[in-house]
């Protein structure tokens, strides 16, 4: 397809120009995904519309992914969807299913990878009303950044009884002496400086942006010196020698109004920090194994994966995704909670600079919830609430507006 400039995004030095009328890439996903898909495309035209009365809009591209894909087109993730996402830079999608097998890749990996989407961001939020196993779930407003592209995720491991786990093992133990156990799986961890001052960059001006007073290193530096260590280390030198106007390092001057405070904990402390001082934090940073748990965590004490959005993030690309999965036993039965979707779409408006239409939305599903009119997942653990499907949902939203 043949598509105008006009109506593409650009990123040119470090900015991202987006037209009037954008095209956006949308991939509906596996399973709920299409009920999830339809209900949030409602919802974001209709608070599109609402704001900008017809001057500005989406095109909407499908991108084709998963069972879908695999239909159509005979793959999984067609070498064309990613040309898609590269050509017009910003995406969304709904969960897929990665079939179990060889050969076929991950698309969130893949993208990942081809797009080099460096920071997995996902803001934790409190909406009034949503079950929480939480005393004081409104304290609960922070933004996780985790680093995407390395950490124990590179993919470098070698299964154990390998020829290749054999050879590491042998080299460790003649050039350094460092005996590892006969039958043993090998993974590598490698945190670079490079990844770690770019997320750090990026977390850095979410905080100065958005007036966030305190941006925190969550890492195992105790433990692993050279990889989670260093990420802090890097991560805080970084902060001191650009942004150095900004901020006050924990523990090298009091708290300013207007600073930003920064500071690190440690992983396993910051599990119970969540949980009991929640408001403590507003920005975290963090490495790909430690933010992979964390999110879900701290999701938890908000109403689930079926609220939790997010995103991930790179220079001038951008996919934003429902971070839970296809769910398939409610494939089909317009149900599902589409909030995931909608509020990652929030996440994509702001990345557009169109705040407006995300503030809308917020306001909308707050009033939503608050009104007890909600999905089967929030309706069970709500005393009188009314059970709506998947599609009412979003209209209520809509009528919130
Ligand atoms: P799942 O699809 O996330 O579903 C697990 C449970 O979470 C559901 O049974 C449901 O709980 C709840 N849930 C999920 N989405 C919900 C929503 N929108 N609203 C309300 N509740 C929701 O996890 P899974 O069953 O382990 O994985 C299924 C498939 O999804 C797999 O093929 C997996 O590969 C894929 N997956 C994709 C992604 C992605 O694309 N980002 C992420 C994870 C998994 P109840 O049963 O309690 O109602």
């Amino acid at each position: 397809m043949q598509f105008k400039e006009e109506n593409k995004i650009r990123f040119e030095n470090g900015n991202l120009f987006v037209p009037e009328k954008p095209y956006i890439v949308y991939i509906e996903g596996d399973g709920t995904g299409p009920d999830i898909w339809n209900a949030s495309k409602m919802v974001f035209d209709s608070a599109v519309k609402k704001v900008f009365n017809g001057k500005k809009e989406i095109i909407w591209i499908e991108g084709f992914a998963g069972e879908k894909a695999f239909k159509e087109k005979g793959s999984y993730l067609p070498e064309e969807t990613l040309e898609l996402i590269k050509e017009l830079r910003v995406g969304i999608k709904g969960p897929l299913t990665t079939p179990v097998g060889k050969g076929i890749r991950s698309i969130n990996v893949a993208l990942r990878q081809e797009l080099d989407l460096y920071a997995c961001i996902r803001p934790v939020r409190y909406f009034e009303g949503v079950p929480s196993p939480i005393k004081y779930p409104e304290k609960v407003d922070f933004v996780i950044f985790r680093e995407n592209t390395e950490d124990l995720y590179a993919g470098i491991e070698w299964q154990a009884g390998s020829e290749e786990a054999k050879k590491v093992s042998d080299f460790l133990y003649k050039e350094f002496g460092k005996k590892l156990p006969d039958y043993v799986g090998i993974g590598i961890k490698p945190i670079s400086r490079f990844a770690t001052e770019r997320l750090t960059r990026m977390a850095m001006r979410y905080c100065i942006k958005n007036k966030k007073d305190t941006l925190t290193f969550v890492h195992k530096g105790n433990i692993m010196k050279f990889t989670e260590g260093a990420f802090k280390n890097w991560g805080v030198d970084c902060v001191k020698r650009e942004f150095g106007q900004y901020v006050v390092i924990e523990g090298e001057g009091e708290k300013e109004k207007n600073k930003v405070l920064v500071n690190d904990r440690i992983a396993d402390a910051m599990f119970q920090q969540i949980v009991l001082r929640p408001d403590e934090y507003k920005v975290i940073v963090t490495p790909n194994l430690n933010g992979d748990y964390l999110s879900d965590a701290a999701a938890a004490l908000v109403g689930g994966l079926g609220m939790a959005p997010g995103a991930n993030i790179g220079d001038g690309y951008a996919v934003f995704e429902a971070t839970h999965g296809t769910a398939p036993k409610y494939a089909g039965l317009d149900k599902v909670n589409p909030s995931s979707v909608i509020l990652s779409g929030v996440m994509m408006f702001e990345y557009l600079g169109w705040d407006a239409v995300g503030e809308l939305i917020i306001k909308a599903i707050e009033r939503t919830i608050k009104n007890k009119t909600v999905t089967y997942d929030l309706a069970r653990q709500m005393e009188g609430s009314k059970e709506l499907k998947c599609s009412q949902f979003a209209e209520e939203i809509i009528k919130n507006m």
